[in-house]
Order: structure tokens, then sequence, then C-alpha cells
């Protein structure tokens, strides 16, 4: 495709983003049956070196995917407030207030009638009804009449053990069927916590309080800020013995010895996977891009819950065919044409996804660079470099390399302007935009707007303030390209 050219728009799931999917489904589904046959199950924080777990076959689940998962659902509200109830304050991560809701036993599950077991249908869900002409079908009011397969029931919060509670029945039964149809209430319990801080210290006190709910073992790896570019041998060493400890305590809970050819076999497939998502992360180089940036936010389950996995990496490495076919064939999955590029700094708003992306396809801007998604390209040789690369998670950098690391990406993937997410739920992320967004104008001479969100609590997020923000940065963008034609 050449520069400029205006690309044709890819429809459906490609082979590799349908394998990646399976990658997500088999991991939760392999912890379930794990379960079952009463094999330990561990909760692990997104950047835990997963390599240790799986050198003990152990499988393992991942509560800020699952948050994630429930926020985009638009849930999250719901789990946040019920943590808020138990007494976690309102300004602690989003991510932690749902997933310790969910560990005291909180879910939401589809409201039913308990006479039928019917679920009750929200009316004021759903899409509009059309026509065989593509017209919208009114009612005898003028309304457009909503489309009966496309409703939804109203969901309502309940704690699984009230439920478990209940005399076996019917109605315990219904109970349980209105917690199915919502995948990311199967997430087993754990039998075990792994925790690394590397990205924030919330997880810490989150996973410690998990331990203490379910009385369960703790697997901590401290991995402190680093006020350095480089991570010298005290930090290393600092960080081994702790490998060493984890190794240890990892024994006990699976019952078996450290294996030493699974660890290396996790070792490559991380190596594998993390070098095939900067690849498919690159892509977004091409000018116009062969997919949209927000592509990138859906595979990071995959990076986050299963990069040991060998189907992982040959999941990127399909994806990274599709790119090249998009390439070769001048398609992409931006579904309108790209006009201007830009960073998006931080999370995205879950719960709010729509009202993330319709601004920026009214005013044909595609996001061409994401910082959060290139964080998990741990590639290492051995333990030493493994204590490193765990040490280069974005919120454990000084500012010096947080900058260089975005810099760099602004300038390869040619951006135009910079969109920075003022994300409530993770403080030490927002914590220093304001001097990253000063920079980025100085150094890069392109335009930043800032937003407020969350990543997880829609109640922290304006659709206004957002538009307002979006359509203030194309204008900066365009009257930069009339001073440079000027
Ligand atoms: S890094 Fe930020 S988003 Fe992630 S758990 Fe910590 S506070 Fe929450």
């Amino acid at each position: 495709m050449a520069e400029n050219e205006k690309a044709k728009v890819k429809k459906g799931p490609s082979p590799g983003v349908l394998a990646l999917r399976k990658v997500v489904d088999d991991v939760y589904e392999e912890a379930r049956q794990a379960k079952k046959r009463g094999e330990p199950v561990g909760w692990s924080s997104s950047k835990f070196p997963c390599e240790l777990a799986a050198a003990f076959g152990l499988h393992v689940v991942y509560p800020e995917n699952q948050a994630a998962g429930i926020a985009a659902n638009r849930n999250g509200e719901m789990l946040c407030q019920a943590a808020e109830d138990l007494g976690y304050d309102n300004d602690i991560c989003g991510y932690a207030r749902i997933s310790l809701a969910y560990s005291a036993g909180y879910r939401v599950g589809r409201k039913y009638d308990h006479e039928t077991g019917e679920f009750i249908i929200n009316p004021a869900s759903g899409k509009p009804l059309k026509d065989e002409n593509g017209q919208v079908v009114l009612d005898e009011n003028g309304n457009p009449k909503k489309d009966p397969k496309t409703q939804q029931p109203f969901e309502e919060l309940v704690n699984i053990n009230d439920i478990e509670a209940m005399p076996e029945g019917e109605e315990k039964e219904r109970a349980l069927n209105a917690l199915k149809p919502i995948r990311q209430n199967l997430m087993p319990a754990p039998d075990f916590v792994l925790c690394c801080n590397n990205i924030c210290n919330c997880m810490t006190k989150w996973y410690e309080n998990i331990a203490r709910m379910h009385n369960i073992p703790l697997v901590m790896i401290d991995i402190p800020y680093n006020n350095d570019v480089d991570v010298d041998d005290s930090k290393v060493k600092y960080v081994r013995a702790q490998f060493d400890a984890a190794i240890h305590q990892l024994e006990k809970i699976s019952g078996r010895k450290f294996d030493e050819k699974k660890f290396e076999e996790a070792c490559a497939n991380a190596n594998r996977t993390a070098k095939a998502w900067l690849k498919v992360c690159d892509y977004l180089q091409y000018k116009p891009s062969p997919m949209s940036g927000f592509d990138l936010f859906n595979h990071m389950a995959d990076v986050v819950t299963a990069r040991a996995k060998v189907e992982t990496a040959e999941a990127f490495e399909l994806l990274e065919k599709d790119l090249e076919e998009n390439i070769k064939n001048g398609t992409s999955t931006l579904p309108f044409e790209e006009k201007k590029r830009v960073m998006f700094e931080g999370i995205p708003c879950w719960p709010k996804l729509p009202a993330l992306f319709k601004p920026l396809k009214e005013n044909g801007i595609n996001v061409t660079a994401v910082v959060y998604a290139p964080a998990f390209g741990f590639v290492f040789d051995g333990l030493d470099e493994m204590a490193k690369a765990y040490y280069k998670a974005p919120n454990s950098v000084c500012i010096e390399q947080g900058v260089a690391w975005r810099e760099g990406i602004c300038r390869d993937n040619k951006v135009d302007g910079v969109l920075v997410h003022y994300n409530r739920s993770c403080k030490p992320w927002s914590g220093y935009m304001a001097e990253m967004q000063r920079r980025f104008t100085r150094d890069l001479g392109v335009p930043c707007a800032g937003f407020d969100g969350d990543q997880a609590d829609p109640r922290n997020f304006n659709a206004a303030q957002y538009e307002t923000r979006v359509q203030g940065l194309m204008e900066a963008m365009e009257a930069k390209d009339l001073a440079k034609e000027a």
C-alpha cells in the first residue's frame, strides 16, 4: 500500500484473531477443569513472571483481565460499588475493587423470574429493528422499535456464597444458571495468589487482601520503582533471590519439583510470543495502518493470560501474516479512512469503548501508537535477564525511560498528536502524565490533549468532555498542517 493511499475496510475476524480468541478461552476452560480435578488454581497479577508457574504445570488465571472483561460488559460499576460497601475506598484502582468484590463472592448475574426461571428482559436494551429495506421500524407512538434478538436481560448483584448456601433444588439451580451466561463469572476461586508489584503498589495490598479472605498462600515478587534507566547487578540479585523463594513456595503448592525443561519451554514460548506481539504492534507504523489501534487493546488479553503458551506465539504469528496480507491487498481493519494518527496514552475506558471510538471515527483519527501494548513485550535469555525484563514495566521505570519509550513509538508510528487518558484508577500511570505531555509537545512538536476517565469505573468518564478534547486535538493537528503549508 503506498503512503497516503486509502485502505479498503477488511471485514470479519481474520484467522489470527480467531486463533487468539481461542487461546484465552482455553486458559480459563483448562483452569476450570483443573479445579474440578482438585488441582490448585492460582490468581496472578498481569506482570508476575508467568514462566515460574508454568514450570510446575500450574493453572493460573488473571484478575486484571477478568476485571477488564467485567468493565467492558458494563458491570464494573456494580462490583466497584460492592467493594466500596465492603469498606474499600472509591480511590482504589477499579480493577482492584472489582476483583476484591468478586473475591468476596459478589457476582453480576441475570435477573430472572423466580416463578418461571425466565430472564427478565430490559426493554431499554437492544438495537433498533429494521425492515427488509434497512429502514428503522417505528411503534404506534413514532418511537423506534427494538429488535428483540438484540435485547438483553436486566442484571443484578448477587453473592455466590448465599447461593451456595441455598438448599439443593430448582431455585438454587435457577440462581446458578443466571450467572452462567456471563463468562467472567466462571473464573474459579483461587488456591494461591501470585503478585508482582512492578506495575503498582496497589497490587500488593489487593493480593494480600485476597490471600487473607481465602486463607491461601501469597507468592510475592517485589520489584521496586527504578530511578535509573539501567537495572544494575544489585537489583538483579535482589529479584533473583525472590525467584528462588517463589520456586520453593510453588514446589509446596504444587507438590512437584521445579521442572527445568518445562521452565525453559515456557521461557522460549514467552519470548516467541513477545517477539511476535512486538512485530504485530509494529504494523501500526504503516501509513495508512493495516489495522485499527483498538485491535491491540483487544489482544492484550492474550499477552496477559497466555504469553508462555506455544499456541499464543503461533496465533500472534498468524496475525502477523494477516496484517502482511492487509498490506499487500491494501486493506485495513480500521472501519474508516485514516486522516490523522495519534498515540493513545494509557488503558482504555473499557465500559465506554463505543463512546471512546465514536469521535475518533467522526474525525478520521486512528490510534497508531499505544504504550500499553508493547509494555508486555518481555524478551530475555536466562534468569538474570528475566529479572531485568520484569523490571521494565511501564510504571516501574523512571520518567526519562518512560518518555524515551513513548517518543520512540510516536516517531516510528508517525503520529500527528497524542491523546492522554488521565485514568483515575491508575494513579502511578496518570501521575506523571502532565510532565510527559509537556515533554511530548516540546520534543515532538505535536499537539497533545488530555481527558479524564477510568479503565473500569464509568462514573469517572464524561463523554461530552472527551468529545470536546478530541475535537480540540483535531483542530490543533489541522492548524499545524495549515501552518506548515503556509
Ligand atoms: S497498574 Fe494501574 S491499572 Fe494496573 S492494577 Fe495498578 S493501579 Fe490498577
